[in-house]
């Protein structure tokens, strides 16, 4: 199981929005390369030719992937940023848990 999933919200650790605090909504996760896509986060600029759907051609703005460790969660139980632990149930699935202390509820 993946400690960051699709739809987590993650607050952005380094990088250029470190001083920002920002946070955002994970659209995408590539688990093979260890990376998200946050939405808002990291956008870059593509220029492209022209195509039946954009006959002028232009500048698309996109997200682009960073690395995931440059994210933390953010426990939708406490509302704070928070490592992830993973805990086996009784029946042998696994689940998230908050690592904070004073939360450890399973995410
Ligand atoms: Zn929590």
């Amino acid at each position: 199981m993946k400690k960051i999933q699709k739809n987590d919200t993650v607050l952005i650790i380094s990088g250029k929005h470190r001083l920002e605090k920002k946070r955002g909504r994970v659209l995408k996760v590539f688990p093979k390369k260890n990376q998200v896509i946050v939405e808002g986060v990291n956008i870059i600029k593509r220029h492209t030719r022209p195509t039946q759907d954009l006959p002028q051609g232009g500048i698309i703005e996109k997200e682009a992937p960073i690395h995931i460790s440059n994210v933390k969660l953010i426990c939708p139980k406490c509302n704070r940023p928070t490592r992830v632990g993973l805990r086996v149930l009784d029946d042998g699935s696994k689940v998230r848990v908050c690592k904070l202390a004073d939360c450890g509820e399973m995410i």
